[in-house]
């Protein structure tokens, strides 16, 4: 089985944002899309609120998304849809519809949603038959017909304008006398002479004679039917990415994704960015800031995860994966003190980076240097094994990058492995022959 770093799954602007800056930080990675590369924003005619992008089609958006990505080396598999993932120990296991395999560390899942369906008499049985999720994939099919949108939100309006192309008439229905739709769109949807709101209305049936012909509405308790060739649906979309997982992942009661600060789930190296994550606003600025946190998040914790492996070969690897989780990572400069002699023993720290020198208090006052510690090695154990105080200082000697996890991760760890428990008492006992060894000396 392939192993990576990072699996991206979907191809919109936050699958590809992600993908930018994973291939940039030279991380293994593969993003995975089942259909075309651009996601949701391929069905957008024209995006008009991309900083620093007055206006531009989103078709031609994806493209330069894309092709910046691949420019820096993100290999890309489209048409491999994903059937689910699973996690294995300290690994992601992505399954594919075609049987294949792959592992990696971390996922960022990117999947987005699929259209809310009305749920109507008609609806399925007219789809690709005048009812319609997508204007920019169907609205030219339309050309001097009467049509309809169905939805109040940015979709509809926007989907809505671009139908004014070749709709004679465009009747907006909404369930609701106010939009929720930006005030701009509404300005220039409304404010056209073919269309016309038809609202408070709620949509009963779709019907016809093969092809679409009307729709069955219901405006203050009264049924009306209004003659139409099409009917666009826009009311919303249902996220998908937690259908991808085998265990559970935790998410709200729509079933948008819950992640922390940094886009991670519940689960360790998981992660969810754009229209699936449970937020507040679905644009493509936040999509794309969202995976930028992502994939530096992500970077650390496999970098916290590799070190964490290393400093405890012994312990389950899903044991030390849960601690590199919890760990805090720490960047001390060059003097500072990180565990001071006589003050409570709390933390464990596993350093990453630079070098720290460990000292001891004579009882005449002056401090020994008993000790060093540098990239692959921990301390703080002897405290923390002990139940006891410090019994040295730690001071950092260059810069020091280290990640700490508390006392109750680092019990957990021992607890987890007979194995581990000896070879960190082994360090201590060794540690502690040799300070005693150096303060003789
Ligand atoms: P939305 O904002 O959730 O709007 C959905 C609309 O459908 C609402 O007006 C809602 O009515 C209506 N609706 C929901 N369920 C319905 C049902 N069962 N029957 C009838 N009507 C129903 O969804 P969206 O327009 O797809 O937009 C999704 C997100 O993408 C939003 O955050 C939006 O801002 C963003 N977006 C932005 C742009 C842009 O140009 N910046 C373009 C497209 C989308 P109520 O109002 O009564 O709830």
């Amino acid at each position: 089985m392939t192993h990576l770093d990072l699996v991206i799954i979907g191809g919109g602007p936050a699958g590809l944002t992600a993908g930018l800056y994973a291939a940039r930080a030279n991380m293994s990675t593969l993003l995975v899309e089942q259909k075309d590369l651009g996601g949701e924003i391929l069905n957008t005619e024209l995006i008009e609120d991309y900083p620093g992008i007055e206006s531009i089609t989103g078709a031609e958006l994806s493209k330069r998304m894309a092709e910046h990505a691949l420019k820096f080396g993100l290999k890309v598999e489209t048409y491999k849809p994903v059937k689910q993932i699973r996690v294995d120990e300290d690994r992601k296991i992505v399954e594919f519809a075609d049987g294949s395999t792959i592992s990696a560390y971390a996922v960022i899942v990117a999947v987005g949603g699929e259209p809310t369906k009305l749920g109507v008499t008609g609806e399925e049985q007219y789809h690709g038959r005048g009812v319609s999720y997508c204007a920019v994939c169907d609205g030219a099919f339309f050309k001097g017909s009467d049509l309809a949108v169905i939805g109040g939100g940015d979709s509809a309006f926007q989907e809505g304008l671009f139908l004014t192309r070749f709709a004679k008439k465009l009747y907006v229905v909404h369930r609701r006398t106010d939009f929720r739709a930006q005030g701009i769109l509404q300005d220039r949807l409304l404010g056209l002479d073919k269309v016309e709101a038809i609202t408070p209305a709620t949509v009963k049936e779709i019907g016809g004679d093969g092809d679409v012909k009307w729709i069955e509405i219901e405006r203050d308790g009264r049924t009306e039917r209004v003659n139409v060739d099409g009917v666009f649906v826009f009311i919303g979309f249902k996220p998908v990415g937690r259908y991808l997982f085998a265990d559970h992942i935790d998410h709200d009661k729509n079933g948008y994704l819950i992640t922390d600060q940094y886009m991670q789930t519940n689960i360790p190296g998981v992660y969810a960015v754009g229209d699936t994550r449970a937020q507040l606003a679905k644009q493509i600025t936040t999509a794309v800031g969202d995976a930028t946190t992502a994939v530096l998040h992500a970077e650390r914790y496999i970098e916290e995860l590799k070190h964490a492996e290393q400093e405890f070969p012994s312990a389950p690897k899903a044991k030390v994966a849960e601690a590199a989780a919890r760990a805090e990572l720490l960047v001390f400069s060059p003097g500072t003190v990180i565990v001071r002699e006589g003050e409570e023993s709390d933390r464990l720290y596993m350093v990453i980076k630079g070098e720290a020198e460990v000292t001891q208090r004579h009882p005449d006052g002056a401090e020994e240097v008993v000790n060093r510690v540098g990239p692959g090695e921990y301390f703080g154990e002897i405290g923390l094994l002990a139940d006891a105080p410090r019994n040295a200082t730690v001071r950092a000697r260059t810069s020091v990058e280290a990640m700490a996890i508390d006392r109750a991760t680092f019990r957990r760890l021992l607890e987890s492995s007979q194995t581990t428990a000896d070879e960190v008492r082994q360090v201590a006992k060794e540690r502690k022959a040799r300070s005693l060894r150096e303060r003789a000396g």
